[in-house]
């Protein structure tokens, strides 16, 4: 990064304004002897902490509220993180900030931004109900119970996505039809099978763009989105229940990082900057003092840094993302593999429509598959060599051809489950 860095000087402001505002950024900043207006590029790194969520959950509310707001101050959206009720993280910022990261987020994406800032455009979400922002995304309530303030109507479906009944996929489709959306904004996951449904009763989907959020976004969800939509009307994008929208793919296919509305810092295993094609975790500090800053906050993403320049001409940087660190594959050797790494072995092949691998020991897996009709008896060798080639060829994979794979007590779907290691 380059001294004259505007982003840089932003983030710099950012810290003043959190420590002349924020309690538990002036009490750990003052107990590290840190003096704000000291801090220059080449040294916020050794001086300033990484925050995480056990910070703001520990300091919640008072602690990391900003002066002058307060939770029922009128200009403030909350959301929360999908999280099992002990882990959900509760976030609050101003309405208009989340707005602006959103939109500036779709710079490097014309074609979704049309869309997203026309006036009074209309969007369908379809992802876990407790991701949607609304308690009410219960299957038991009306159109009505489940519009946004932001013209926003989040679709019926249960919390286990595959135990929603066909009825309520009836009403899902019933109310994109009557709704008629510019914009859908969906998990992949839950999207693939909505399409699924669609297909069975022989409809056909709105042919408006799609935004997905990453969400353990798999090669196999994509190839059914894309059987409905050209790749120009699909763009996946990252956005998290704290910080608002991180980064969207551009029409040149890469996810470019929002770097006109956060710093974010790539950090390696020693928490030092990582190198363009290096495993690193996403760190992320907000830059417009709003009404609950975060500096420094590691997500749990894990990202590799894409090389050289993006032929869409964005100067933002892009990456991959690699997966949750929590759902990495643990081999016995410390080896570690991605859940994307994992994903691009098995592909999208045309018999698959959802699969789960979860990793039960070191070397044991269970690899549950639900096909369609065009599977046949040993379809899926290619993947078991391709999984052992990356594994190794003494582990053990079972296989099981189901017709129910259960989401996450979060109601996300989750392809690659490592093996949960004691810390
Ligand atoms: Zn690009």
């Amino acid at each position: 990064m380059n001294m004259e860095s505007p982003v840089l000087d932003k983030f710099l402001e950012e810290v003043e304004y959190a420590y002349q505002n924020v309690p538990f950024y002036r009490k750990a900043l003052d107990k590290l002897g840190v003096i704000t207006g000291e801090l220059c590029q080449d040294s916020y790194q050794q001086k300033l902490p990484l925050t995480d969520k056990r910070d703001y959950r520990k300091n919640f509310p008072i602690g990391v509220l900003a002066k002058g707001f307060s939770l029922n101050h009128p200009m403030l959206n909350k959301s929360q993180s999908s999280g099992t009720t002990g882990e959900r993280l509760v976030t609050f910022e101003i309405g208009m900030n989340l707005l602006q990261r959103a939109i500036t987020c779709t710079q490097v994406n014309p074609y979704i931004q049309d869309v997203f800032t026309q006036p009074n455009r209309k969007i369908c979400r379809y992802a876990a109900p407790n991701c949607s922002d609304v308690e009410c995304a219960s299957p038991h309530s009306t159109l009505q119970d489940r519009l946004l303030a932001d013209g926003t109507l989040v679709l019926p479906v249960y919390h286990d996505l595959l135990t929603t009944s066909p009825q309520l996929v009836d009403r899902a489709i019933d109310e994109i039809e009557q709704y008629k959306p510019d914009l859908f904004y969906v998990d992949p996951t839950h999207f693939a099978f909505l399409l699924r449904e669609y297909k069975k009763r022989g409809l056909t989907p709105p042919r408006i763009p799609v935004i997905t959020s990453y969400s353990a976004a798999t090669e196999v969800s994509k190839r059914q989105i894309l059987e409905f939509y050209p790749k120009t009307h699909f763009a996946e994008f990252l956005s998290s229940s704290e910080m608002g929208w991180i980064a969207m793919q551009c029409p040149s296919g890469r996810l470019h990082l929002n770097e006109e509305s956060f710093f974010f810092e790539l950090l390696d295993r020693n928490y030092e900057p990582a190198m363009a094609g290096d495993l690193a975790q996403l760190c992320i500090s907000s830059i417009d003092q709003g009404a609950l800053p975060h500096l420094r906050y590691q997500t749990g993403d894990m990202v590799t840094q894409l090389h050289g320049n993006c032929e869409c001409g964005s100067k933002n940087r892009s990456i991959v993302i690699e997966g949750r660190e929590s759902n990495f594959i643990q081999l016995g050797d410390g080896i570690q593999h991605s859940p994307l790494s994992i994903d691009r072995l098995i592909g999208a092949p045309d018999w698959l429509d959802l699969y789960q691998l979860e990793q039960i020991e070191h070397e044991k897996f269970i690899l549950k598959m639900i096909v369609n009709k065009k599977y046949q008896a040993e379809s899926e060798n290619a993947v078991i060599s391709n999984l052992k080639g990356l594994l190794g060829k003494s582990v053990d994979i079972r296989l099981e051809v189901v017709d129910y794979i259960a989401s996450e007590r979060s109601g996300k779907f989750q392809a690659v489950k490592g093996m949960k290691i004691d810390k």
